[in-house]
């Protein structure tokens, strides 16, 4: 299955993917993810990503699309990946189209649906584990001993671009650049829109039905 999780920054796209890749045994890929790797191996991507990440700018389409290019050309992709946070503007669904043209085409654009005023409080409340990535919030999945990962003992860490300066101009950035990729999936036939405003059990279950899966 190759799908698309869409929706804004803090929608829970990441916490649903984690759990979902389990189910579909296909690879987790976020671009997220992956310039954050880059920074903290201090290759010159994760230099030129810095640059953006920190202003709450996206990084441009060439470099996000190449690595997406690289990545999906990977084996493990053969069976199909859940894409989190690519594509976010036109061009890059556009390029995406046009890498998978030969392949089928996407399965699914899940857009996850949140208000505003919700997202700002799960952002800022946001606390990531610096060992094996996984997702807390201070109120919503509190993590059981304070900034300590339950999974792995990790460390938590609140990400430099979830303070609410930048967190509002991610906001708009989703805004502008990246919303008008509803009406772009819709044209196409292949996107479903579910509830995210509720607990992420909830939210699961609405995606497994979104995605034909029956998971009890
Ligand atoms: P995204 O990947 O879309 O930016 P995340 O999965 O990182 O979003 O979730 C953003 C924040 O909201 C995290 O702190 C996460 O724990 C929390 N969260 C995710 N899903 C829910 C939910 N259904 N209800 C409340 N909080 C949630
Ligand atoms: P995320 O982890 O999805 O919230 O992404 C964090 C930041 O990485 C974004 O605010 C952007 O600066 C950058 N980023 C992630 N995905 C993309 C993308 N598809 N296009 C451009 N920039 C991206």
């Amino acid at each position: 299955m190759k799908i698309v999780l869409l929706g804004p920054p803090g929608a829970g796209k990441g916490t649903q993917a984690d759990v979902l890749v389990k189910k579909l045994f296909v690879p987790h890929i976020s671009t997220g993810d992956m310039f954050r790797a880059a920074i903290s191996s201090g290759t010159p991507l994760g230099v030129e990503a810095k640059g953006y990440m920190d202003k709450g700018q996206l990084v441009p389409d060439e470099v996000t699309v190449g690595i997406i290019a690289d990545r999906i050309a990977q084996p493990d992709c053969r069976e199909g990946f859940l894409l989190d946070g690519f594509p976010r503007t036109l061009a890059q669904a556009e390029a995406l189209d046009k890498l998978l043209a030969g392949l089928g085409g996407l399965d699914a654009v899940i857009n996850i649906s949140v208000p505003l005023d919700k997202l700002i409080v799960r952002l800022t409340g946001r606390r990531m584990c610096r060992d094996c990535g996984n997702i807390y919030h201070l109120l919503y999945n509190a993590p059981e001993k304070e900034d300590v990962c339950d999974s792995c003992g990790g460390q938590l860490y609140q990400r430099a671009d979830d303070c609410e300066e930048t967190v509002k101009n991610r906001l708009d950035v989703y805004e502008k650049q990246t919303a008008p990729l509803i009406e772009y999936y819709t044209r196409q036939g292949v996107l479903k829109t579910i509830n995210g405003d509720q607990q992420i059990n909830a939210v699961l279950a609405e995606l497994g039905d979104a995605l034909g899966q029956h998971w009890g």
